[in-house]
Parts: structure tokens; sequence; C-alpha cells
């Protein structure tokens, strides 16, 4: 085998080894927190510490009530235990007693908004759980689909690199030298000749070089200076 196809050959494994690192890196990339998870996450912690403090201000309001109804009976048990004759302190007994009732009742109104303020910040935390709960198992689902994509890239160029380690063997190291040196500046070193152009830069090239690419020691494109395989 003529060394112009080793080397053209060697840039096949390498274009594929290089196809193969970057998609890993895509999925390496991809690999970690979602975005979604952590907002859905955020927005049902927020929903839960606002139905927590209404549930305590719900209780607050509860001991208010039977605060007042506390102060309420013990009031009306002196109004109407008949010790109490005097007219104006027991006009006076009356009007606590109704102040005592009317302020209980607009807390009770209070706390009865309240309470449809729990129920529906309830709903909400149940609703909020179970699309968190979604979002989580699809993007597990997604993590160990690219986890096992990457398994498989990783698989495959370590087989790439090591059919091309087996490949190098075989070629002689100063057209290996020369195949990484124009690598290095042109990303591809070798450039196949079809219809008589070099395909790696499309000059057309001269009959003396087209002559010499078909021999086998190693030519360089006169323009681009890639290594010319002649199919
Ligand atoms: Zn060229």
């Amino acid at each position: 085998m003529g060394v112009a196809k080793q080397l053209y050959q060697l840039q096949e494994v390498d274009l594929e080894l290089e196809s193969g690192e970057q998609a890993l890196a895509r999925i390496t990339s991809q690999l970690g927190e979602s975005q979604a998870v952590v907002a859905a996450r955020k927005e049902l912690d927020g929903e839960s510490q606002r139905l927590e403090e209404l549930r305590q201000q719900q209780h607050s309001m509860e001991w208010e009530i039977d605060d007042f109804t506390v102060k309420l009976a013990a009031v009306e048990e002196r109004l109407y235990s008949g010790r109490i004759t005097n007219p104006k302190e027991l006009a006076n007994l009356q009007h606590e007693a109704d102040g005592l009732q009317s302020r209980r009742s607009q807390v009770e109104d209070k706390a009865l908004e309240m309470m449809e303020g729990v129920s529906r910040g309830e709903a909400k935390v149940v609703t909020l759980s179970s699309q968190l709960k979604r979002l989580e198992v699809e993007w597990q689902h997604e993590q160990q689909q690219l986890l096992a994509e990457a398994e498989r890239h990783k698989g495959a160029i370590a087989d790439l690199k090591q059919k091309r380690q087996l490949m190098v063997v075989n070629i002689d190291p100063a057209a290996v030298d020369v195949y990484h040196g124009i690598k290095k500046q042109k990303g591809r070193a070798v450039a196949k000749v079809e219809a008589g152009t070099c395909r790696g830069c499309g000059i057309t090239l001269s009959t003396a070089q087209l002559q010499q690419a078909r021999g086998n020691p190693l030519v360089q494109c006169s323009n681009c200076r890639r290594i010319l395989f002649l199919a």
C-alpha cells in the first residue's frame, strides 16, 4: 500500500475520532442539574413556605377566637348570675359582652378567609409537587439515556485509538511526522486528487505532479501543501 493511502486511511480514523470526541463533549455538557427541575423545585418551596405561614396565621386566629370566647363566657356569667342588680353595672357588662362578640365575629370572618387561602395553597402545593415529580422522572430518564450514549462514544473512541496505534506502527515515521505537521496547521493533512484537481484547495495539478502522486513517495500539493492521495 502506498504511503499516501496509509495516511489517508489514518486521516479517516482521525476524523471519526474527532467527531466521536465532539459528540462526547456535547453529551457531557448536557449532564447534570436540569434548569426546569431547579425552577419547579424553587416554586414548590416558595409555595410550601407561604402555605406554612398561612397555617400559622390561621392557628393564631383560632387562639384569638378562643380567647374572646373565654372572656365572653366570664362576662355573660356575671351578667346573668343575678348577683349584679345595679342597672348601670348591668348596662356596662352588656356593652362589654357586645363588644367581645363583635370583635370575635370580625376575627371569625378573617379566619374563614384564611381557611380558604389555606385550602387554595394546599391544592397548589399538590399540583406543584406532581409537576416536579414528573419533571424529575423525565430528567432522570434523559440522564440515563445520555449516560448510555456517553458510554457508547467512550467505547468507540477507545476502539478507534487502538486501531490508530496499530495503523501508525506500519507507516514510515517520517511520513507520519509530515502528516501531523500539516494536520496541525490545516486540520486535514491529506487531500484526494479527483479529476486532476486537489480536493483540499481546488487547484488543478500539473501533469508532473499527478505523475509523482501516482508513485510511492509523498507528494504535497504545490498550493496548499497537503499530501496528495490519488485513489
Ligand atoms: Zn491543494
